[in-house]
Formats: structure tokens, sequence, C-alpha cells
């Protein structure tokens, strides 16, 4: 069933390293860049959607380039999606590079709207932008941000419920990142309330704590107090803010989120 199928996959992320939702998203966007390179690189409507953003946003055009270098040892599938997007820009640059010179070309006739213009400190009318404007954002995006929100409502979910072992699993996990707590109290209904109200009090008492030990990092840095050891949660308290603030590192290597 699917709804045991996601618990089972929140449970899992759970207990791994780092924020369980950034850990899904970067699965689920891992796994659609894969197997579009597998399987999917001539499909119609994945090229229809690569086409109305103009390529993915910059993460996951390299991503994309790096996945195919590392796991399938060529770049076969990226060579086919940039000769057609490379050829669809050209010509989209092409009409603007054309209504330019055409709008040159009236101006020069009409010398007197330039004067008339210059008068009035009016700028140019520059010719239209659209065809370079994306339609959409990145799919690979869009795919991250529908995982992450049918994780986080179905943790919202399994949190309101204070028998179930969801509590117990997220008291064990490095909790959520900041824009995943947000997001996920964004997300919280009066059915998920009891769920809202369980992480708004542990990401209380999880931020004191977090601000325990950089605090400790700062003052052992002080000349008095410089012989002073410090302990290896304050030596790596400062990864743990960044990860909370900035969420998961993201992998730019090509290789499946570790
Ligand atoms: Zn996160
Ligand atoms: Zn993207």
């Amino acid at each position: 069933m699917k709804i045991d199928f996601i618990a089972a996959e929140l449970r899992l992320a759970m207990r791994e390293p780092g924020c369980p939702i950034c850990r899904l998203r970067d699965e689920a966007e891992y796994g659609y860049l894969y197997f579009l390179l597998y399987e999917n690189v001539n499909d119609s409507s994945t090229r229809q959607q690569i086409v109305a953003s103009l390529d993915f946003c910059s993460q996951h055009t390299w991503q994309m380039g790096r996945i195919e270098t590392r796991k399938f040892g060529q770049a076969m599938g990226n060579s086919i999606i940039y000769e057609s997007l490379t050829a669809i820009v050209r010509d989209h640059l092409a009409r603007i590079h054309d209504r330019v010179q055409a709008e040159r070309r009236s101006r020069w006739r009409r010398g007197w709207e330039r004067w008339w213009e210059r008068l009035l400190h009016r700028s140019r009318r520059l010719p239209r932008l659209d065809e370079i404007r994306p339609q959409a954002t990145c799919r690979v995006c869009q795919i991250g941000e529908q995982t992450g929100q049918a994780h986080l409502r179905w943790l919202l979910e399994g949190l309101a419920q204070p028998q179930s072992d969801f509590r117990n699993w997220y008291l064990h996990s490095d909790r959520l990142c900041f824009p995943h707590l947000r997001r996920a109290l964004e997300l919280a209904g009066p059915e998920t309330e009891a769920g809202m109200e369980f992480l708004l009090c542990d990401a209380l008492g999880y931020l004191t704590a977090l601000r325990a030990d950089p605090d400790e990092y700062v003052g052992k840095q002080a000349w008095d107090r410089r012989v002073e050891a410090m302990t290896e949660a304050e030596k790596v308290s400062w990864l743990k803010a960044l990860r909370f603030f900035g969420g998961n590192e993201r992998s730019q290597d090509g290789h499946r989120p570790a």
C-alpha cells in the first residue's frame, strides 16, 4: 500500500544522518534524472518539460551531466537533450535579433520619434523577450518539492498521533532542517495540529541545545580559555547549525545521495 510505503521510506530516512525530508527529496531528484538518462531521453513529454523551463536549474543541469558520465560512462543523453535545446534557444534568440533589427530600422525612418523621446527623457522601448522566459520551473525541482511535501504531510499525520511510533522515530533522528520545519508548519491543518505542536516543542528544545555548543566553541577561542579542550560536540557544533539552517549538503558529483 502506498501509505505504508511512504511511512517505511520516512522511517528509513529518519535513521540516516541529516534532515529526512532533504534526503528523500535528493533521492527523488536523483532517481528522476537517473531514469531520464536511462530510458526517457527521447520521451516527448519529458522533452516538452525541459523545453518549457528552457533547461533545468543550474544545480540539476550539472547533476544530470555528472550522473551520466559517472554511471553510464558517456554523455549520449546529455548530448541529445542539449543538441535539441541549443537549436530551440538559438531560434528564439534569432527571432529576438530580427525584432531588434526591425525596430532599429523602423526607428531610423522615424527620426523625429528619437528626438521626441530624448526631449521627454523617455527610455527606448526594447523588443519583448517572451521566447526566452521559462514557462515553468525546473522539472527536477518540482519532483523534489512534491516528494518533500508528500512526506511532510505524512510525517505531520504520524506525529499528530501520540501513540504512533513516529514520535519516537523522530526524536532519534537528526530532525528537520529549518526550511523543511517551516514548510511542515505551513502545511499543518486542524487535523494535524498536534503534530505541528510536537514539532514546535521539539524544535525549541533542539535549538536550545544547538546553541550551547557554538557558545562554548566561541568562548574557548578566547585567550584566557585557550588551554581548555574542546569536546567533540563543540568541534562540530557549527556544522550542525549549518545543516539546520541550510539543509543537507547536496551532492554535486553524480553519485546517489549518501
Ligand atoms: Zn531538509
Ligand atoms: Zn532544479
